[in-house]
């Protein structure tokens, strides 16, 4: 197969009708890394995730290669592979996509996590609010253990692999990864303190490979074209695609997979149609709202990797674009983000879950007319208190949002305070 930068790694079938069924994918060639990876061992699966610089696609963009590598491998070890599909980031709808059109990619890229870390239980942790698309997968995978390429001797290989799907009961902070399995063992979706050093996630005290729906649907096509093929896309740095998702002010909003490093505003005219109505483009939230908005002028300069977004200060996150036309009240749009993250603060730290409360009640308070200029020295205090003293990172990201918004477009709040100041 050649690739080029038409290739699509997890989308391949997504055109296909009903290819969510066991017939049709395979008639596509699902299932056909199988037989290669079972003749692999653990360590050479692991370095071909490594070369690739495979990044977790559901966000945090860490290293792939290295999760993998602190992992056992052994049977002793009674290792867990769990997925993370509580896909609740605002601005975010891409997992949907592959567990509805091509669940068995997934299945697939899970069988090989599996046997390469000698786990036997996979569990796939859903959004609860996904129930067509959860049915969709379970419907896929009771056709897999129909089919035998689940249970007990997967794909006739001699060594079991379970899958169970659970749905989460729709908390936002459940898609950290910690708090996701907190809740997985029962608990309160709570994140829990980091380990200094590090090693591999645990549940109930079994090793844990963790990752998101679009990173392992990705692994199959490692192991069919290496870390070779995987670099004949994307940067140098960020090598593959991803499943770039946007929404707001566009004409074609969608999930577009694309390789890394195209221009973002190439994305958003060429791929998303442009903008709607003919209107001028204001900003850019580039990968959920947890992640730092960009301006017009820096959406123009901007390429869609990792690094790029890095020298931007913001992040590609969960590669969900956010587009917002000229017309759009910057601190309307500030509150609406505050709101959420007030209500979905775990409320574990103070300076989130007071911080998250305060942030909102005082644009809030601009909006009304009642704001002062005095604010923003307050609010720079509680942006500051939530950065980095914090369990998880939600706090930073709603100071990093505040940071963003008032900072590049600090003439609209001082708007609302000066009219405030006229009544
Ligand atoms: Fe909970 Fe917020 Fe603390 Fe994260 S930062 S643990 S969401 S209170």
């Amino acid at each position: 197969m050649e690739i080029n930068e038409n290739t699509k790694i997890v989308s391949a079938k997504f055109e296909i009708p009903n290819s969510n069924t066991l017939e049709v994918a395979k008639a596509h060639g699902a299932y056909d890394a199988i037989d290669k990876a079972f003749e692999m061992n653990s360590e050479e699966i692991i370095k071909i995730v490594g070369d690739a610089n495979l990044r977790g696609k559901g966000g945090g963009g860490g290293h792939a290669g290295t999760k993998w590598a602190l992992m056992p491998c052994t049977e002793e070890s009674e290792s867990v592979v769990v997925i993370n599909s509580d896909e609740s980031e605002p601005g975010t709808f891409k997992d949907r996509q592959i567990i509805s059109k091509d669940p068995h990619l997934l299945i697939e890229g899970i069988i090989i996590a599996c046997w390469t870390v000698k786990a036997h239980d996979a569990y796939i942790y859903i959004r609860g609010e996904y129930k067509p698309f959860i049915d969709k997968l379970q419907g896929a995978i009771d056709e897999a253990y129909e089919a035998g390429i689940l249970g007990d001797n997967a794909c006739g290989k001699g060594f079991r692999v379970d899958i169970t799907a659970h749905r989460g009961g729709g908390a936002y902070v459940c898609g950290e990864k910690s708090a996701l399995l907190e809740s997985l063992e029962g608990k309160r979706g709570h994140p829990r303190l980091k380990p200094k050093g590090k090693e591999p996630e645990w549940y109930f005290g079994r090793p844990t490979l963790l990752s998101n729906v679009e990173t392992f649907s990705t692994v199959p096509f490692l192991i069919k074209h290496g870390s070779e093929g995987y670099h004949k896309l994307g940067t140098e740095k960020s090598p593959g695609t991803l499943l770039f998702q946007i929404s707001g002010h566009v004409n074609k909003p969608g999930v577009y997979e694309m390789p890394f490093g195209m221009k973002m505003i190439d994305f958003i005219n060429n791929i998303a149609g442009g903008m709607k109505n003919g209107k001028k483009l204001k900003a850019v939230i580039p990968g959920g709202v947890s992640t730092a908005v960009l301006t017009a002028e820096e959406a123009e300069q901007v390429t869609l990797d990792y690094e790029a977004m890095w020298d931007f200060n913001t992040e590609l996150g969960t590669g969900g674009m956010i587009v917002m036309d000229e017309d759009t009240c910057m601190v309307k749009a500030l509150k609406n983000i505050l709101e959420f993250y007030e209500e979905e603060s775990c409320g574990q730290c103070t300076p989130c879950r007071d911080g998250s409360g305060w942030a909102d009640l005082m644009i809030g308070k601009m909006l009304a007319g009642e704001g002062k200029m005095e604010d923003f020295a307050k609010i720079q205090e509680v942006s500051d208190s939530m950065n980095g003293k914090t369990i998880c990172l939600f706090g930073p990201s709603i100071s990093s949002g505040l940071n963003s918004y008032i900072g590049k477009f600090r003439d609209e709040f001082e708007a609302y305070i000066k009219q405030g100041e006229q009544k």
